[in-house]
């Protein structure tokens, strides 16, 4: 249940009965921990965030009155290197959500081997009831209030779900001020003329499509033809929709915030993305039909991109899903009940741990070209963008058949490893 902005009666970690996304997270780590060997020794390392704070952000409303939001910073893991993470805006982010959030990007950034711990941020807080003026405040008074545990070697915020480049040119803008110097490397997914990434924004997508196209040539799908469903059509969804269309695909169903559509002959991508540019949703597109939201689950489809919010794909409709390949763009879209359900049906799925680390792959990027004041061209930048994802895809694809696992279990071992290795090498201090 959600509450109207600032009404909220306690804080949501003071809610006994929500272990939430961590606890998803936490089965994750059940399930891949007799692989890690030795390193096993190790694991109650990832089982508790290495630091959480959580901050009271107090900001006049334009009608004169105070709110206060709850906003969160999570550092998962620091070992091997500073940690890297979005930031997400929703009425309904926790602390266990923002905990889990925080987890996967550690076992993100180890799968396509940055050079990152994990951390992630939020606000509880639906932006959309806000002006841009009090955006804005809530935006830079959260940034000095986790100022404590951010930095470019400390910990670099990026966007996510309901932020983007403008709350991060107001994030970097903050932190620049309170340090008193110019500061482009504290955050990534910034405007490209503040310092931003040509690529950052499609990046998340374009990893999508490219895990997707790599796992179809090792299944034997054609690309050409393949009927498509997407949930969630901004960033992540719209992107990854429109790579697979180009590519001869066929995207045949669209769910987001404003209801579900669909067109067995294929929706037209580029006018679907310019209607929710200006409409704020795919509700209504002219060129489709509409559809009740839990049908969108059975549509007859062979790829399926849960590319929206967290515990999606549920016990409740995976029996029903009939793609032969889930993508999860989203994080964490798949309850482990609803991984079982999949598995035993022969459903192929791409977690969201090796499938979306498209987006922090050019975040690395932009914080290496900031750090160097040397900027790359769109062009270099997705070649280093393709190879690192199917570089990272084949080990995991080898890890999975070598152990006999799923490709979720297999990256959770490809990074758990590195992670656990980089931990006992720095070993315990004091
Ligand atoms: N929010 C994105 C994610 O979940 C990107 C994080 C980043 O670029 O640091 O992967």
């Amino acid at each position: 249940m959600t509450s109207p902005v600032g009404t909220h009666s306690l804080p949501s970690y003071l809610d006994p009965n929500h272990l939430g996304p961590w606890g998803v997270y936490l089965q994750q780590v059940d399930r891949v921990t007799p692989y890690l060997g030795s390193l096993a020794r190790w694991v109650e390392t990832l089982k508790r965030p290495k630091r959480a704070l959580i901050v009271d952000i107090p900001i006049e409303l334009d009608n004169g009155t105070i709110a206060h939001f709850e906003g969160y910073r999570v550092q998962h893991n620091l070992s091997r290197g500073p940690g890297k993470g979005g930031v997400r805006f929703h009425q309904d982010v926790t602390l266990s959500e923002v905990m889990a959030l925080s987890a996967w990007m550690s076992i993100k950034n180890a799968a396509v081997n940055v050079p990152y711990g994990g951390a992630k941020g939020g606000i509880r807080v639906d932006p959309k009831t806000l002006s841009r003026g009090e955006l804005e405040r809530l935006t830079r008074r959260y940034t000095s209030e986790i100022g404590i545990i951010i930095g470019p070697s400390k910990d670099i915020p990026a966007p996510d779900v309901n932020t983007n480049a403008q709350v991060m040119a107001w994030m970097m803008d903050t932190y620049s001020q309170n340090v008193g110097a110019t500061s482009t490397g504290v955050v990534t997914g910034k405007p490209v003329d503040l310092g931003g990434s040509l690529g950052r924004v499609e990046a998340t997508g374009r990893g999508v499509f490219t895990v997707g196209v790599e796992a179809a040539r090792l299944t034997g799908m054609p690309i050409e033809g393949a009927r498509v469903a997407v949930q969630g059509f901004g960033n992540v969804g719209g992107t990854a929709g429109k790579l697979f269309a180009e590519a001869g695909a066929k995207v045949v169903a669209v769910q987001d915030h404003t209801g579900s559509i669909q067109n067995a002959k294929g929706l037209d991508v580029p006018a679907l993305l310019q209607h929710v540019q200006q409409t704020g949703g795919v509700g209504g597109f002219a060129g489709a039909e509409a559809m009740a939201n839990d049908d969108f689950w059975g549509v007859a489809c062979d790829i399926l991109i849960p590319a929206a919010l967290e515990s999606q794909i549920t016990k409740d409709n995976a029996g029903r899903i009939q793609a032969k390949m889930v993508i999860e763009g989203a994080n964490g879209p798949t309850t482990p009940e609803a991984d079982d359900i999949l598995h035993d049906k022969g459903v192929l799925v791409l977690p969201d741990v090796i499938a979306n680390a498209g987006g922090v792959t050019v975040s690395y990027f932009e914080w290496v070209q900031d750090f160097s004041s040397f900027f790359w061209t769109e062009d270099e930048i997705n070649a280093r963008l393709v190879r690192i994802m199917k570089e990272a895809f084949a080990g995991v694809w080898h890890v999975a058949q070598e152990n006999k696992v799923s490709l979720r279990t297999a990256t959770f071992i490809v990074a758990c490893k590195r992670i656990l290795h980089a931990r006992e090498m720095r070993g315990l201090y004091p």
